[in-house]
């Protein structure tokens, strides 16, 4: 995913791209496009790009165990200068490009923090109910009758009581 910069004056300009996940090199769970738009800064001695990614993503539920869709969005902000004296080693998303180069390639940064944004916990809705423990049952779909006879103690207990006699 390239920015042609030499296509735009200095000043701010807004940049919509779109490229397929596969060829950002993202693969599983990333499916389909990813969406870009960056707010770029331009000036004589550096580039500023503040971006926000929309990707989409087939993920598992956490919960019920289903695969569902979920919008993975991001924000980066990345800043190039044309001076490499500029540059320190540890400075994140700060990069160097030469006066020569017209292209700059956000590939890399675009696959990164779309894979950072995956949420740790997955969950198909909010409001999950997830899986009854006992007889598996989706409780988003079907309401399963172990509910009452396995969480009431005392009907354990009356069980219990047969058992030993
Ligand atoms: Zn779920
Ligand atoms: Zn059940």
């Amino acid at each position: 995913m390239f920015i042609k910069h030499t296509n735009y004056e200095v000043g701010v300009h807004y940049i919509s791209l779109v490229e397929s996940a596969k060829s950002l090199n993202m693969s599983e769970p990333f499916y389909g496009d990813v969406e870009v738009k960056c707010k770029m800064d331009k000036t004589y001695s550096q580039i500023l790009l503040n971006c926000e990614t929309t990707a989409l993503a087939r993920l598992t539920c956490d919960r019920c165990n289903e695969e569902y869709e979920a919008k993975i969005e991001s924000k980066f902000s990345a800043l190039y200068f044309f001076d490499e004296s500029k540059i320190t080693e540890d400075d994140d998303d700060v990069f160097y490009i030469s006066r020569d180069t017209d292209k700059l390639n956000i590939s890399k940064i675009v696959r990164d923090y779309s894979y950072l944004a995956i949420p740790m916990k997955k969950l198909c809705r909010e409001d999950c109910k997830g899986l009854c423990p006992h007889c598996g049952a989706n409780l988003n779909y079907e309401e399963c009758k172990c509910n009452v006879e396995v969480e009431n103690p005392v009907w354990n207990k009356l069980k219990q009581i047969k058992f030993d006699d």
